[in-house]
């Protein structure tokens, strides 16, 4: 019950998905939280739900893509908590899934506006909050996509690989002031955003595209939101006080082979 206790944690892409998951599990351990999206009925309606749990919690309207919406956001969450311990860079977005070959400027800079510049943007204003409180636990969301290839999303490939170094070079760089840096690397998740990615790519039958991903991985299942939350947990706590610069790998065995 009491893993976070009063750590005040950010969660950016926090509505839907994995980071509500890791919202509902941060709270449910103690932490206030901030919760971050551009989906703003979905966002509120998840601080409502945490605060009738009886945490300390509210939500902000950010874009992680734009700097100014990061920065004004961080300054207000670490006035109204008085200090930021946990910073969990979850937004993301999945971009088109084409080959590389058709893939237009744009198409390939709205990916990594939110999935690279979002991280950096968010550490960047979170990083003198985290200094002032002593320390703290940056975790972002990489993917297994951003370990091996495969033969979709080349945007989002490259960006998941950008944000697996970023995290290194941080760790490196914040560690004297007690600032841990780690990634979570997941497989397929069960969330809109793999839903979305599995009809974007032709699927007529979600109940045999489903089942034709979960085969990707050894354990034989797709994972669930909580597979991810559980693990973030863990980095956000002090449980995990000697571990910076890893990537943690939660894939069902994907990455195995
Ligand atoms: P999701 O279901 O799409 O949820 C992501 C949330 O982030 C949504 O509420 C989304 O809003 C929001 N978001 C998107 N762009 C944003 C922005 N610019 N600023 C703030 N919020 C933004 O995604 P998910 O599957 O939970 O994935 C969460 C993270 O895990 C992502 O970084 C993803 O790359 C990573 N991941 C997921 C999987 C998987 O299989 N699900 C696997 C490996 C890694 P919209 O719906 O409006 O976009």
């Amino acid at each position: 019950m009491h893993r976070v206790k009063d750590k005040a944690c950010i969660v950016t892409g926090a509505a839907l998905g994995i980071g509500r998951a890791c919202a509902l599990r941060l709270a449910e351990e103690g932490a206030r939280l901030a919760l971050f999206d551009v989906l703003d009925e979905a966002g509120a309606a998840l601080a409502a739900e945490l605060a009738l749990l009886g945490a300390s919690v509210r939500y902000w309207h950010v874009d992680v893509a734009r700097e100014d919406s990061v920065r004004i956001a961080i300054e207000e969450a670490a006035r109204h908590f008085g200090r930021i311990d946990v910073l969990v860079n979850n937004a993301g977005i999945a971009g088109t899934n084409r080959p590389t070959h058709e893939i237009t400027e744009a198409e390939w800079d709205r990916v990594q506006a939110v999935n690279v510049k979002g991280v950096f943007f968010c550490v960047k204003h979170t990083i003198p909050h985290m200094k002032r409180a002593g320390g703290g636990s940056i975790i972002n969301l990489s993917s297994i996509y951003g370990l091996v290839g495969a033969a979709d999303v080349p945007p989002y490939h490259a960006s998941k690989g950008a944000v697996r170094l970023m995290t290194k070079t941080d760790a490196m760089i914040y560690a004297d002031a007690g600032i841990r840096c780690n990634s979570i690397h997941p497989g397929f998740i069960w969330t809109p955003m793999v839903e979305q990615h599995l009809r974007d790519s032709g699927a007529a039958d979600m109940d045999q595209a489903r089942a034709d991903v979960a085969r990707l991985h050894p354990l034989g299942r797709m994972g669930k939101p909580d597979d991810i939350a559980w693990a973030v947990v863990y980095l956000a706590s002090d449980e995990s006080g000697f571990i910076t610069g890893s990537e943690l790998v939660i894939d069902g065995g994907y990455t195995a082979h």
